[in-house]
């Protein structure tokens, strides 16, 4: 199964759901998809290495062949190529690598030169446990790519766990958009439950089966369990605001790993999703 961990906001908890869940299964995958800021490898004991580097193809234009005919601009979506009375310009951090442009060239001007943009790597050595990360290069706008490239990574053959970017934007969509479910973490805060009814708005857009962890149930109001249960959205797990799970985070360690009552429920939370996806499935 390939399941993702999202949420509207950021700051909800999705990244300890992600790490518990994944630290808590075995023969595993775990994806941090927040390139912009990715933070799962601050909680594993791990060394990383790079394992590739993600590049966009950008256009080059040669003026020679070049008769400013205006056909590339006008297809570019992104305005990631202006043509100008006497010269064309390209943009290269709004091209999305598309390729459009040089398709549709009539006089062969256009080629495409790799642009980095990130890196993807991973953990060293594998005892069953593979950590995958992106890192978007600073400065760039597009994180989508990276995600992309990331996620080529995954093996059917374990599960997956995808953490995703906070927010209901373009790399979200890209993190969640293939997933078998969709784990949405919040807290039962005014601020919380509308950035949740948002970031539901995607899910079923996307029609991918999801549920709701409540994190920090215990602070704030009841309005998140009070719509899931009147949308009928399944509660799948409560964390309580707990100084001994707060302390653990605070230090960079897992709170599963210290505390193995939680081992057993992230197992449990894993069975009900599995049964959850299969009800969705039927
Ligand atoms: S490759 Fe696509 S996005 Fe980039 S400039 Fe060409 S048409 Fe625009
Ligand atoms: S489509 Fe080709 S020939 Fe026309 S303006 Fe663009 S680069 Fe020049």
């Amino acid at each position: 199964m390939k399941i993702a961990i999202a949420s509207g906001k950021g700051g909800t908890g999705k990244t300890t759901v992600a790490v518990n869940l994944a630290l808590a299964l075995e023969n595993v995958q775990l994806f941090d998809c927040d390139v912009e800021e990715p933070n799962c490898h601050l909680f594993l004991d791990i060394d990383l290495e790079k394992v590739e580097d993600v590049n966009i193809p950008t256009p080059v234009i040669d003026k020679s062949k070049c008769d400013l005919c205006g056909k590339c601009s006008e297809f570019c979506r992104f305005n990631a190529i202006a043509v100008l009375p006497k010269e064309v310009m390209v943009f290269p951090a709004l091209c999305h690598g598309c390729g459009g442009c040089t398709l549709v060239c009539p006089n062969g001007a256009i080629s495409e030169e790799d642009r980095s943009i990130g890196i993807i790597d991973k953990n060293k050595g594998n005892d069953g446990f593979e950590f995958y990360r992106g890192l978007l290069d600073i400065g760039e706008p597009m994180a989508s790519p990276v995600i992309a490239a990331l996620k080529k990574h995954i093996d059917v053959d374990r599960t997956a766990i995808i953490d995703s970017p906070p927010g209901t934007a373009c790399p979200v969509i890209t993190s969640v958009g293939d997933v078998d479910y969709c784990v949405l973490v919040t807290e039962s805060t005014p601020f919380g439950f509308h950035d949740l009814l948002l970031a539901i708005d995607v899910v079923k857009t996307l029609e991918i089966p999801f549920g709701v962890i409540i994190n920090r149930y215990d602070i704030g109001d009841n309005s998140v369990e009070e719509y899931c249960i009147s949308q009928q959205i399944p509660i799948l797990m409560k964390i309580p605001h707990d100084m001994k799970i707060a302390r653990l985070y605070s230090e960079g360690i897992p709170f599963v790993v210290r505390m193995p009552e939680w081992k057993d429920r992230f197992v449990q939370l894993f069975d009900t999703i599995r049964h959850e996806y299969e009800e969705a499935r039927s």
